[in-house]
């Protein structure tokens, strides 16, 4: 399985910013973060826009944090460009502006989780460490346990069934790429195209006639259309364009419920994405 993975992936793999040879573990850093809720094709211009503007942890540590959040634009989930602000100040000041090579340490940096530590370990720094994200997590599912879903993410059981799989080290960075790729391109969550599968040959689910799925399903993510976190984008996004102070009249223009326009802007403040300047008027992070 592992050779064949990398086989496919030499070929067919993606010609993506992050996988150029020069890229730098800081942008690589900076990509995960965005990769982590956009999908590849929104983040692409926006990661160059962001790395050509601050292309160093220094650069974005000097700028306010109100300046990421505003960069971040319509990327969604805004905390990450607060998390990778916080993430630049601390490289500098604990790492001396690097970004850390091991698992431990980025374990140690705001916004960084067990799957965005190990991808910046494996592919800044060719790290001999399991990747897991859903991608890897289905082809797992359903090649060697014979599984149609992947079910609920479990962080020791995920790593330790990626961790059995891993080839040598020189080899394991390139197969962690190629069982995300396989997973985005080929064996996608509704339309597998086994057909044009590396590993069709020894898939266990395919053999066993695509059984369907059993036991715990992933969770299925509520509506955004009408609910508080479509209000809270819509928020931000008048504070993002307006470059200065907005009143909670300017806002309830651009949002039509008074309630959840209330809770946006309190979820806001307590998560330090806006600020109050005076009693009903807001701006991003100084
Ligand atoms: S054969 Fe089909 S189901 Fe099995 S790993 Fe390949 S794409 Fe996925």
């Amino acid at each position: 399985m592992q050779q064949e993975i990398i086989d496919w992936f030499e070929v067919e793999g993606r010609d993506l910013p992050w996988r150029q040879p020069d890229f730098t573990p800081w942008g690589s850093l900076v990509s995960e973060f965005m990769l982590q809720q956009t999908p590849v094709a929104r983040v692409i211009p926006k990661l160059e826009e962001f790395l050509t503007r601050w292309p160093t942890p220094a650069a974005l540590a000097a700028s306010p944090s109100g300046d990421a959040v505003r960069a971040w634009a319509n990327l969604g989930y805004p905390r990450r460009a607060l998390w990778l602000h916080a993430c630049a100040v601390t490289i500098v000041e604990k790492y001396n502006g690097e970004v850390p090579h091991n698992v431990e340490e980025l374990l140690t940096l705001p916004g960084i989780g067990p799957y965005t530590a190990r991808a910046i370990a494996v592919f800044a720094y060719g790290a001999h460490e399991p990747v897991v994200d859903t991608n890897i997590r289905r082809v797992i599912a359903r090649h060697n346990q014979g599984n149609a879903d992947q079910g609920p993410p479990s962080t020791t059981r995920d790593l330790e069934a990626m961790t059995a799989l891993l080839p040598s080290p020189e080899l394991s960075p390139v197969f962690n790429a190629g069982m995300m790729e396989l997973g985005a391109l080929i064996c996608t969550a509704r339309n597998p195209l086994c057909q044009a599968c590396p590993i069709a040959r020894t898939c266990a689910w395919k053999n066993a006639g695509y059984p369907e799925h059993v036991g715990p399903k992933k969770t299925i993510q509520k509506k955004y259309e009408g609910s508080d976190r479509q209000a809270r984008g819509a928020v931000m996004k008048v504070l993002r364009e307006s470059h200065r102070v907005v009143t909670t009249d300017e806002l309830s223009a651009h949002w039509h419920d008074a309630a959840q326009l209330g809770r946006a802007i309190s979820g806001l403040l307590k998560d330090g994405l806006i600020e109050l300047v005076s009693d009903d008027s807001y701006q991003l992070p100084a």
